[in-house]
């Protein structure tokens, strides 16, 4: 079941920093999101392929889907025909896999660069460090039918609100700071994911524009 109540006083206060919200709705059914499709939502968020191939079957085609989880380089070819947004590309092989994949369905997919900033140790997202490395190697200009969009972070999972504030900071210095050196002539790089359902208004107030949201949206997940 979605909140719908929730939705509405979610979408007023993000209104208020022009931010979108993707509703993840991983492990969720066809129904819930569908009720939040009824409400108006069109952005929604999963984090594995099949189970985004599957629900889309059974869901209107207007729905844009959006991938916020680690994404396999061999399961690009199934989300390339489709997938509106990839928020986690965390390697240069994978981007040249969607690139290839986008050139096989002659479109172009929007990423974004998935940035490690949380103090947790993770397998997943470039470091700083890495991001430049990646924008300075000549292979990145060939990717022809990627349009880098912006980059997503998520914050360390604690109650320290001047922690998780000072990380969404970091990213945002990050974001300003390639935009002017590296997508100076580049409109397109204009997104920053980062905020989930405990930490978004402190997103919001370090300049997130896609707030990915699941728990306050539709209730505590049940994995199976
Ligand atoms: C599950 C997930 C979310 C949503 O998390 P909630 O805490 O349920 O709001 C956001 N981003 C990513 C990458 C996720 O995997």
């Amino acid at each position: 079941m979605a909140d719908i109540e929730q939705y509405h006083n979610i979408l007023k206060e993000l209104k208020k920093y022009h931010a979108q919200l993707i509703a993840v709705s991983k492990t969720e059914p066809v129904e819930s999101i569908l009720q939040l499709y009824q409400a108006g939502q069109r952005a929604f968020g999963e984090n594995k392929v099949q189970e985004m191939c599957e629900k889309r079957l059974s869901l209107p085609e207007d729905i844009e889907w959006h991938m916020v989880g680690h994404l396999q380089t061999n399961k690009v070819k199934y989300i390339a025909p489709f997938v509106s947004l990839i928020h986690s590309v965390d390697s240069v092989k994978l981007l040249e896999e969607i690139n290839k994949q986008a050139l096989k369905n002659n479109r172009t997919i929007s990423c974004l660069l998935q940035v490690h900033i949380a103090a947790e140790e993770s397998k997943f997202g470039f470091s700083e460090e890495e991001v430049y490395g990646l924008l300075q190697q000549k292979q990145f200009k060939l990717f022809t039918n990627v349009r880098i969009a912006g980059l997503m972070g998520m914050a360390s999972n604690t109650d320290n609100s001047d922690q998780v504030e000072h990380e969404f900071e970091g990213l945002r210095q990050l974001f300003l700071h390639l935009k002017q050196n590296y997508f100076t002539d580049n409109s397109d790089f204009k997104e920053l994911s980062m905020g989930m359902s405990s930490d978004y208004p402190l997103a919001l107030k370090h300049g997130a524009t896609l707030i990915r949201i699941g728990t306050i949206l539709f209730g505590k997940r049940n994995y199976h």
